[in-house]
Order: C-alpha cells, then structure tokens, then sequence
C-alpha cells in the first residue's frame, strides 16, 4: 500500500512537467519577495521568466548556509510575519542559529511527507511511535509528531534524554517503533542491556534513524540489538525538516527524496558544477512549495550519489544513497580524504569492539594525526592489555588498507566513550582549537 500513490508513482515525465510549474512559481516568489534572491539573481542577469526548462535550474544563484545566517532572523522569509505559523531553527553550534519559518500550509505539506516517510518505512494506522527526537526548535520532534498524526499512529512525542524512562515507556506503552538519532537508539539499547532488559522482546519492529550520518554496519547492530528493520530518514532544517526522504521497507537501498516537492541536484563540491546520476557529490535542494521559506540550489554540504533506477517498491522518485557525511566533517589526514562513518564500518566490522566511538585530530608539527578511541567489549577487555593491543594492531591496519589512513587506535573500558542523547560529536579537532586560541 503506498500512502499518496498518485504523487509517490507519477510517471517521470509527469512529475518533471509538475516541477517545472512548481520551479517557476518558486523561482518568481523568490524574487519578488526576498531582497537576497533578487539581489544575486539580477547579478547573474536571470530574471523568473528565463527558467523555461528544468535544466535552466542551473541558471540560477546557489544558496550557502553563511548566507542564510547573515540574514537572521527573518530577512529569508517570503511571506509577511502575520503569515507564519510557526518558527524552527537549525542547532547551529556557534553563534547565531538559522531560523526558517512556515505558513499553515508549509506546515501541512511537512506533516504529509512525514506521513508518506513513515507510511513508506512501514509503518500503518494503528502503530504505536516513540518519538525521542528533541523538541523544541530542532525540527526533528515536532516534525515527527505531526506527520505520525497526519498518518493515523499513536504519537508518543517523548523527546530526548531520561534513557531509563525511555525504556520503561517504550515497554509500557507497547511501541512498535522507535525514531531517533542511530547514535541515540544505540545508547538507548546498551542502557536497557545493563538494566537487564531485553529489547528484543518488545513489540518494536521498525526503527527510523537520521539526523546524522551513519554506516549500513550500524543498521545491522541496531537491528540485531533491538529485533528491527532499521531504516534511514532525512531531511533539514533549511529546507522543510525531516521527511525530505526516506527508505522504502522493500527496498532499503538509497532514500527516496519526495520530488514533487523538492528538485534535487549533486553538484560538485569545489566548483559547483552539477554532476549525472551515479557520481559522488554535494546535494543541493531547490523547494517546489514551501511559501514562507523557499530555498533556491540550497547547497546542504551533505554528500552522496543520486541513483536512478527504478525501486521495487514502485515509487518513481530519485533515490539518494546512504549520506557518507557533511563535506564539513570530512577529515582530510596527510592527504586521504576520510569521514568518520568509514571509519565507523571498520570498527563495527572487529566484533570484539563495542560499536561506541570517536576521532580525534591533532597537529603534529607540519603533519595530520588521528587517533580513533574506541572502546573494547567486556570479553575483550577482560583478556588484558596484550590481547587489546593486538586487536588494535588489526585495526589499525584495517584502517590503513581499506581506507587508507595511517592512525592510532586506542582500545578503551566499556562506559568511557561520551554517549550521544541526540547528534553524537564523532570528531574532536584539536587543530581547530588551537587554530582558535
Ligand atoms: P544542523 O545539524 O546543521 O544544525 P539540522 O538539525 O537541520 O541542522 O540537521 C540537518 C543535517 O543533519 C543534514 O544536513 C545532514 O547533514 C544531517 N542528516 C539528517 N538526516 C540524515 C541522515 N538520514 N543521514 C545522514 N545525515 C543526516
Ligand atoms: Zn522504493
């Protein structure tokens, strides 16, 4: 059963002639309404009534993050303050956050692809959803909560943090599945196991994860943990929230992004180029509907490969395969470009390692160092400093072999590695501190 099947299996070209209009009425409210688009539009000498194909898309300005922070809070905004009902912003760690706003019927929109997200991953009327994403101005919680609603589930909007209770809830009330960040979920299932409770048991049988990169080694510790389909779910802030995408439960390979709301683009990192289907690159989102937030080439760092061939399910938009990482976190380590996530897959893949883990960075002279702190299983550790040493040797070469990397690993007792209530921080970079100080 697909939920909005009319729109998840339009015929491509009937969904490219939708987002053709729907590109044209965006691009034109874009610029009669926000100084900013206006402003970079006349300066490549585009005006709305050039776009006449959706290729002309490349005619048009990009969108970084620097410059929707400068315009805080509302100079993006498309529609007058009366309009908007309601505001979210992004984390944003440093200083000012990004604020993004939504008429009541952006807010609908959400709640729909939230609801198709969840309706594609599994999930049917009558299913209980613990929502442990935050809420709050963090998109993740609310977004949930909406959509669960639209789709006619038991939302359970539990929020972050208090991982007992999470799990006494998640028993009493009988959930059948679970939303949150992977790192979350896999705190939430190492809690319950020292609590003595056995996840496995529960009625939990979906899992929907996001909000921050993770490798298809976690999907399989958090399904065998937890006795669950684990699949991924994205989306951002800027450009609605979560849903933006998800996987399929037939499919489970690469996020179907809803197309007829959104025109999706990789382009190349450096010069922004935009790249055919099957290549690496940045993701780049255009919204088709949203009103009081429209984004033109937002460029959201996020990088993967666009797939197009067709998904067993039956749905006809694009698929976006599992996101390796934020150009931001790429680590660049004497010259190999690495993410954390390859290096979470060869963690997860040395059993004798518990899947707990993060990167430091230093600067050694001229020269990049890394050290990966992990933490050993309790066996492990129990066999005594020699034996961990030897694990850490294999990994270390794992490391150099599979991803090309020379660092330190360093084996760790169970508990010492910080656990994550929301985004886990995967890399400390000490060449920034100092950098700073
Ligand atoms: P930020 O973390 O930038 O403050 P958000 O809370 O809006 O803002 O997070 C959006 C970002 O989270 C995305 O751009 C992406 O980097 C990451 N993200 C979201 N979902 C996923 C996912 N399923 N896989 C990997 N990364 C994701
Ligand atoms: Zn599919």
């Amino acid at each position: 059963m697909i939920f909005d099947v009319d729109h998840e299996t339009l015929p491509r070209e009937e969904l490219q002639a939708m987002q053709l209009r729907r590109l044209q009425i965006t691009v034109e409210r874009c610029y009669e309404t926000v100084r900013f688009y206006r402003e970079a539009m006349d300066e490549l000498e585009i005006k709305p009534h050039h776009i006449k194909t959706l290729s002309d898309v490349k005619f048009l300005p990009y969108t970084k993050k620097e410059q929707l922070r400068d315009n805080y809070p509302f100079g993006m905004f498309a529609v007058p303050p009366d309009q908007v009902a309601r505001v979210h912003a992004s984390s944003g760690t440093t200083g000012k956050p990004i604020v993004v706003g939504y008429t009541r019927r952006d807010i609908a929109n959400w709640s729909h692809m939230v609801a198709r997200s969840l309706s594609a991953a599994g999930l049917r009327p009558g299913d209980r959803l613990h929502n442990a994403f935050g809420f709050g101005l963090f998109t993740g919680g609310m977004g949930l909560h909406y959509g669960a609603e639209a789709l006619g589930l038991m939302a359970i909007p539990m929020s972050g943090g208090q991982t007992q209770k999470q799990i006494m809830l998640l028993a009493d009330f009988g959930a059948t599945a679970l939303c949150c960040t992977p790192s979350y979920a896999l705190n939430i299932a190492e809690e319950a196991e020292k609590l003595g409770f056995d996840m496995r048991k529960l009625s939990l049988r979906i899992g929907l994860f996001g909000a921050e990169p993770w490798s298809e080694e976690m999907r399989y510790e958090l399904e065998s943990r937890l006795q669950i389909d684990a699949l991924d779910i994205y989306g951002l802030t800027e450009v609605m929230g979560p849903g933006v995408g998800v996987e399929c439960r037939e499919g489970k390979h690469g996020l179907h992004l809803w197309e007829d709301h959104f025109l999706i683009e990789c382009v190349d990192v450096d010069t922004g180029e935009p790249l055919p289907y099957g290549e690496q690159g940045e993701i780049a989102i255009t919204t088709l509907t949203k009103e009081a937030f429209p984004v033109l080439r937002f460029r959201t760092r996020d990088i993967s490969v666009l797939e197009q061939a067709p998904c067993k399910c039956g749905r006809t938009h694009v698929r976006m395969r599992r996101i390796s990482g934020r150009s931001d976190d790429m680590l660049i380590i004497r010259g190999v470009n690495v993410f954390p996530t390859q290096v979470e897959a060869i963690l997860m893949r040395t059993e004798t390692l518990s899947p707990f883990y993060q990167i430091e960075v230093f600067r050694e002279g001229f020269l990049d160092s890394m050290v990966v702190n992990v933490e050993a299983s309790p066996p492990l550790y129990a066999k005594g400093q020699e034996f961990m040493d030897r694990v850490s040797a294999k990994v270390q070469k794992d490391l150099k072999d599979f991803i090309g990397i020379t660092c330190r690993v360093q084996i760790h007792p169970t508990g010492t590695v910080e656990r994550s209530m929301g985004k886990a921080m995967r890399v400390v970079d000490h060449r920034k501190k100092a950098a700073q100080s």
